[in-house]
């Protein structure tokens, strides 16, 4: 069986500047996609696109907050009078600082609550309106294995998750046909993510529940397979974690 033939997609990547966003900017750059690298740390975005642009794709950087609602808007209103459209919008931007809950790290409960959820909103409210003025368009929701169970250091992390899985969902449920809603669960992946963590017991923790990550392309490949079916088609979800992971 094969996907739609390829037709250039503008794909905007929210934290394309490191893991699983990285790998998906390659990866749909190299499909002939036009991809639109996002994140606040421009060095990396800049150098990223330029060695998907000297590949001979088409890629641009692009300094985001998605924090902050009125950079979002931003970002996708450029893209679209830039490109002249927008068809896909990856919401996978986050952090993951893990602790318990009795370690009071009040202000990391509160970052990863604006990243993953206020963040995640802020990329529909941008990209929703240009959607169905187009009559068409792609959301994918980068959530986690965390959107379906919980883990001991990770109440807030995995709330912050099944909020983004909730959020898709009823995005899908209300929107018409030409607007199609992917949520990619991924279990553990080779990225930076484990960096945001502060607290010792969970870094301590990390160390071992990590050692079986697998590569940040088996997310991009499911991301292109998702936004690679015909129009009439919506992968809702795709879980894609270790074989060895439980
Ligand atoms: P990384 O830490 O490698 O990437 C996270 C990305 O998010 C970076 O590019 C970072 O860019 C960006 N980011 C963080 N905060 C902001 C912000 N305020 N505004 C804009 N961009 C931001 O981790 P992953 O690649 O693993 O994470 C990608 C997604 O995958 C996350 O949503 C994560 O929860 C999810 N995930 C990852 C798993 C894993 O094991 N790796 C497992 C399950 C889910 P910058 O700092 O430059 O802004």
């Amino acid at each position: 069986m094969q996907a739609e033939p390829m037709t250039s997609k503008v794909v905007v990547i929210t934290g394309a500047s490191s893991g699983i966003g990285q790998a998906t900017a390659i990866g749909l750059g190299g499909e002939g996609h036009q991809v639109v690298l996002a994140a606040r740390r421009t060095d990396r975005l800049v150098d990223i696109a330029g060695k998907i642009n000297a590949d001979g794709g088409t890629a641009v950087a692009r300094a985001v907050d998605v924090t902050d609602r009125g950079d979002v808007a931003a970002l996708v209103d450029g893209v679209v009078s830039e490109f002249g459209k927008l068809d896909v919008f990856v919401n996978n931007a986050g952090i993951m600082p893990l602790s318990r809950l009795d370690a009071l790290l009040v202000d990391e409960w509160n970052q990863m609550i604006d990243v993953n959820i206020r963040g995640l909103l802020h990329g529909i409210a941008a990209a929703l309106p240009h959607f169905k003025r187009q009559a068409g368009g792609h959301f994918v929701t980068v959530a986690s294995i965390g959107a379906h169970e919980v883990v001991a250091t990770g109440a807030v992390y995995c709330a912050s998750k099944y909020a983004a899985w909730a959020i898709t969902e009823g995005l899908r449920l209300e929107s018409d046909p030409s607007i199609r809603v992917t949520t990619i669960s991924p279990g553990v992946v080779e990225s930076e993510l484990a960096d945001s963590i502060s607290d010792p017991t969970a870094q301590e923790a990390m160390r071992t529940y990590r050692a079986i990550s697998i590569p940040a392309d088996s997310i991009a490949n499911a991301i292109s397979y998702a936004i690679g079916q015909p129009p009439d088609v919506d992968v809702n979800e795709i879980i894609v974690r270790p074989a060895g992971q439980r």
